[in-house]
This record gives C-alpha cells, sequence and structure tokens, in this order.
C-alpha cells in the first residue's frame, strides 16, 4: 500500500538501516544522507520516512510531510553553511529517476548552472 514500507526499496532499507548511508538529519517523519555519488561538495537527498514514488505523490498524499521535507533541505543547506542551494526532485525516467521513493537532492557547494542538463 502506498506510504507503507516496501521491502525492494533502497531508501526504504536505508530508513530502516538495514543498509548504511551516511545520515546527517533525521526527524520523526524525514531522513537526510550525503549521495553516494556526489555532484556537488554538498549533495544531499532528504527523503519522507514514508515510500511514495515521487514528490507529487507524497504531496497529494501526505502534505505536512512533504513541506517537512522542504524544511529539512533548508536545514542541510544550513547546516553546511550554504548562501545558495539547489533543491531537485527528479520525476520519471527520462528526468533522470531512478530511485522510486521520494526524494529532493540539496545540490551546493559550487557554482551551479542554469539551465541544468
Ligand atoms: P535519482 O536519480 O532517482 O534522482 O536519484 C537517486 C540518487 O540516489 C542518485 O543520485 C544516486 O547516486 C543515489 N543513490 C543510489 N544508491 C544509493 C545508495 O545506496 N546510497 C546513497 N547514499 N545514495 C544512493
Ligand atoms: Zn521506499
Amino acid at each position: 500500500m502506498a506510504g507503507e514500507a516496501q521491502e525492494d526499496c533502497l531508501f526504504c532499507k536505508i530508513v530502516a538501516k538495514h543498509i548504511p548511508a551516511t545520515i546527517v538529519r533525521e526527524t520523526d517523519t524525514t531522513v537526510a544522507f550525503r549521495d553516494i555519488n556526489p555532484q556537488a561538495p554538498t549533495h544531499v537527498l532528504v527523503i519522507p520516512k514514508v515510500h511514495y514514488a515521487d514528490a507529487a505523490e507524497l504531496a497529494a498524499a501526505e502534505p505536512a510531510i512533504a513541506a517537512d521535507v522542504l524544511r529539512e533541505a533548508r536545514s542541510v543547506a544550513d547546516e553546511d553553511k550554504l548562501d545558495s542551494y539547489r533543491i531537485v526532485f527528479n520525476t520519471g525516467s527520462g528526468a533522470g529517476q531512478t530511485v522510486w521513493h521520494t526524494h529532493a537532492h540539496v545540490l551546493g557547494g559550487r557554482g551551479l548552472e542554469w539551465p541544468p542538463g
């Protein structure tokens, strides 16, 4: 069922601490951990503990938790002392989504070009 932990989901396993991650922040509803393949000096993933496939599904079902994800993205940026940063939700395989558990990429610590590739 949507929202419940999925046995075959990598990020549900990180939430459950069944696989290791470099966790930088954790709240009742979210976990933030460093991306295994960082694209910038700060590259942290903020995820809800509940399982939804993408940001829109999370926002529709659990708007308060979607807001928690955004607040945590800001806290990650503050902790890494970033004045500027980018929050990205890749949505759909054509946009580069590879993990089907909502995650915000928080990127910063270098100049970020626009438009993105
Ligand atoms: P997406 O491509 O779905 O937007 O983002 C998935 C992200 O998860 C990628 O940036 C990828 O490097 C990261 N990732 C994939 N597997 C792992 C893992 O086992 N641990 C961590 N920390 N990050 C992972
Ligand atoms: Zn999941």
